[in-house]
């Protein structure tokens, strides 16, 4: 069976040349980074090699690099790092309700420990609105958290004019671009942000490793305590394999971005177009413009999600939808939800997240393939047969 992957949002296929970068150090090079005696020296030396890539990738210098295990964790560290150090100042933090769980539920626990949380709505298009951000901050506000970009609709966030507010407010500014990482260019300098979120299974590189930019003179609490590693800022011996190929990942999708952006956008386009053109109401949620350029979600009306999931998985291809399957119910997507879709139009939605493999025959291949299942599936609803009379 022809098997078609369109779903790089969740994670990426590890690159050939990323796997061949880590080899040597899951195989040779197995000394502790930490030693001083010669089986430490190339892991250390990789390390750091790793973090001059990291470091170029988003304008920031190797001394402002912490590695992660995860993007959760990045995010972790950004803010209950923050929430702590500035304790004293004040215990408000804003963020949007579009989050990643990552973000979300850490701010969650700090709401049950004495710390105060506005979440900012979206509109329709999936976008903030910077007054209703300026109107927020109050003297006690420590922390703004906001995406760069949404991992279910692909919307871009405006980072720069929300790192201006908070550069005005002296507010630390943090953003998890763990879905614009290596999708769009990123310039921390440019963009005035204090802290920054990446992980390495999203950009080709491998699972179980990240990195959280610090901007030099920004004070944060570990979050994990141990050893001297990462320079007393997270304790671990370092996972040197995943660390050298995360800088791999960074080296390679600067090299290829703007090469790549172009094939995704316009397969992204033409897959779009193919099944809007053939399906009737198919609706796209998030802004079509600020949006990246591999991610296209779209509402099937009068069709459920998941069971599109699963008829296209019987086809090979695979894609995902918001909703997260929590105690038996099917909870429509928080994202969709905020940016006002009623439940069962969020219930029929679906995301197609586009990778650098995906070719011109696997997108015309999922634009026939799609409409019949979705006709078929319609055909069996009292509420689309009601609908179209
Ligand atoms: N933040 C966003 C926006 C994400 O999409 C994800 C993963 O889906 C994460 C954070 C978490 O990253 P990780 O899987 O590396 O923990």
């Amino acid at each position: 069976m022809r098997r078609i992957y369109l779903d790089h949002n969740a994670t990426t296929p590890l690159s050939g040349e990323v796997f061949e970068a880590m080899v040597p150090y899951l195989r040779d090079e197995w000394g502790n980074p930490s030693s001083i005696h010669w089986a430490g020296r190339a892991p250390k030396k990789a390390i750091e090699d790793a973090r001059e890539r990291v470091s170029a990738f988003i304008n920031a210098t190797p001394q402002e690099i912490i590695f992660t295990s995860s993007g959760t964790e990045g995010d972790n560290h950004a803010i209950k790092g923050i929430a702590f150090s500035k304790r004293d100042k004040g215990n408000h933090i804003i963020t949007t309700k579009v989050e990643h769980p990552a973000v979300l539920n850490t701010c969650k626990y700090l709401s049950k420990n004495g710390f105060e949380i506005t979440y900012l709505g979206v509109d329709g298009d999936g976008l903030i609105d910077l007054d209703e951000l300026k109107g927020s901050i109050t003297p006690r506000t420590i922390l703004i958290t906001v995406m760069f970009a949404n991992n279910e609709t692909g919307v871009i966030f405006p980072i720069k004019e929300i790192g201006e507010i908070a550069k005005e407010h002296g507010i630390t500014f943090h953003t998890d671009a763990v879905q614009a990482a290596g999708k769009i260019p990123i310039d921390v300098r440019n963009l005035g942000v204090d802290l920054l979120t990446i992980s390495g299974h999203k950009i080709y590189g491998p699972k179980g490793v990240g990195a959280l930019f610090v901007r030099k003179g920004v004070r944060l609490v570990p979050l994990i305590h141990g050893g001297h590693h990462e320079r007393n800022r997270r304790g671990g011996t370092e996972n040197v394999p995943g660390i050298v190929g995360l800088g791999k990942a960074c080296e390679i999708a600067m090299r290829d971005m703007e090469e790549e952006t172009a094939h995704l956008r316009s397969l992204r386009d033409r897959l779009e177009r193919g099944l809007m053109e053939r399906i009737p109401h198919v609706k796209l949620n998030g802004h079509r413009e600020k949006r990246l350029p591999n991610t296209t979600n779209l509402s099937f009306e009068f069709v459920e999600g998941e069971s599109l999931l699963l008829s296209m998985d019987m086809q090979g291809i695979a894609a995902s939808s918001g909703s997260a399957c929590t105690s038996g119910s099917l909870e429509p997507s928080h994202v969709l939800v905020a940016m006002g879709l009623k439940h069962e139009v969020s219930h029929g939605s679906v995301r197609f997240s586009l990778g650098k493999d995906n070719t011109v025959e696997d997108i015309d291949f999922v634009i026939e393939t799609i409409p019949p299942i979705v006709e078929r599936m319609r055909s069996m609803s009292p509420l689309y047969v009601q609908a179209e009379k």
